[in-house]
């Protein structure tokens, strides 16, 4: 497959390779290389991406969630367009940042106060800094698989890069050893940081007993509970703490919700948020040059308001748990965890609770994604996927259809 894929695809070949001279690997993202060489993509429309040797995708995996509205959207297009006649890199308060805050808060329960961020990394950092500023304390509880940032990432170990925190790592899904470890680390916690879908990590959604064992051992030891709803959010019109009714103290946002531009935001109680309120003595700065960004404040507020209001987050979420059903019909042999919208295949037949349970399967991983590639279907090389609104029923039946082609060519290599 991989021979196939390098005599596919000499023009991404090329591209990868002038690359490779000016940046490590050809890349700065690492989450987008995969060997031989990754694709070089030249434009995208919908739910569909050109790359350079002009084979069009199916794009299923959009952006990692980032890319809800699908491509090159007229409506966020035109918003962004004419947002540009008030001129951009103001330096100033605008009001756009205003009315974003204002959805934001009115959608999501546990957001009093919200402030914006370029990156749902730097939305994790802020939100720890807070708690670790307003309980001063140093220890933060996060979960193995969990991924929060670039500096943030717990999944095999950790990261040479993670910011220096003293975290401890405890497995996601297990009550009994989290407990243990609030419990033991209660006098110096700061915060429990969690996703409420493991996503990075294979797609895991917690048990709500779980969530709601982390809500009370947080209000038990004074820590602050942070929920990273950066992919979650898309799950209702106020995210997952809305579906599951358990609300963090704090809440970090990214992806989709800046409308396809950089962002991120953290935001939650008003008595923890204030301490960013520059009219009180003592007030706490938080920086950021591009925070209140004209693009990202305009494209943020169009998509939610006019792109993805609540009834369509839920008839997404609906059309995502159709398909994960249907996938999961086919074989066995293939496991697709996931929640609504965001799903991800594993090669095992065991069930799925934590980082612990998934086997790594390195060779099926890249035998399946560039099968795929080759069937027209573009999902990430761990294989998730994240539906935007672009993806409807015909791409939805193809798929199944690809995978069950995978099945009969490759089935033998599963067992
Ligand atoms: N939290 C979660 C749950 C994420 O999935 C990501 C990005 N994959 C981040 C935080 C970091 O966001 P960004 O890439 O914008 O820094």
């Amino acid at each position: 497959v991989r021979n196939r894929f390098a005599a596919a695809n000499p023009g991404s070949r090329a591209a990868h390779d002038t690359a490779s001279a000016v940046m490590p690997g050809g890349n700065t993202r690492t989450t987008l290389f995969y060997p031989p060489f990754p694709l070089t993509m030249a434009g995208a429309e919908g739910c569909r991406l050109t790359d350079l040797d002009g084979h069009t995708y199916v794009d299923l995996l959009g952006d990692y969630t980032a890319g809800l509205y699908g491509h090159s959207n007229h409506i966020i297009r035109k918003a962004v367009e004419s947002a540009l006649d008030g001129g951009w890199n103001l330096g100033a308060h605008g009001e756009r940042e205003a009315r974003l805050a204002a959805v934001l808060c009115a959608r999501f329960p546990s957001l009093d106060l919200v402030r914006f961020t370029n990156s749902g990394t730097e939305a994790n950092l802020l939100a720890l800094a807070t708690a670790t500023t307003r309980t001063g304390r140093g220890t933060i509880l996060v979960f193995e698989g969990g991924y929060h940032g670039a500096v943030l990432t717990f999944a095999g170990g950790g990261s040479p890069v993670n910011v220096p925190h003293r975290f401890v790592v405890g497995h996601y899904n297990d009550l009994d050893a989290a407990a243990a470890l609030a419990d033991e680390h209660a006098a110096d916690l700061a915060a429990i940081l969690v996703e409420p879908v493991l996503g990075a990590g294979g797609c895991v959604p917690a048990t709500r007993a779980f969530l709601e064992l982390l809500r009370r051992k947080a209000t038990e030891t004074g820590a602050v509970l942070v929920f990273d709803e950066v992919m979650t959010s898309r799950m209702s019109g106020g995210g997952m703490q809305e579906l599951l009714g358990i609300t963090p103290d704090l809440t970090t946002l990214g992806k989709y919700a800046g409308g396809g531009m950089s962002f991120g935001a953290f935001g939650g109680r008003r008595e923890l948020m204030s301490m960013y309120d520059p009219r009180r003595p003592g007030a706490v700065p938080h920086a950021g040059t591009f925070n209140n960004n004209v693009f990202s404040m305009t494209a943020g507020y169009v998509g939610l308001t006019e792109l993805f209001p609540p009834q369509v987050s839920e008839a997404l979420f609906a059309r995502g748990e159709r398909l994960r059903t249907r996938l999961g019909e086919l074989s066995t042999e293939l496991r697709w965890t996931g929640v609504g919208s965001m799903m991800t295949v594993h090669f095992q037949r065991e069930p799925i609770a934590s980082a612990r349970d998934m086997r790594p399967t390195p060779e099926l991983n890249e035998l399946f994604h560039l099968d795929m590639l080759h069937r027209g279907f573009h999902l990430a090389r761990r294989g998730m996927i994240a539906l935007s609104l672009e993806v409807g029923d015909a791409e939805c039946d193809a798929f199944v259809e690809a995978v069950a082609g995978f099945l009969t060519d490759h089935g033998c290599h599963l067992a």
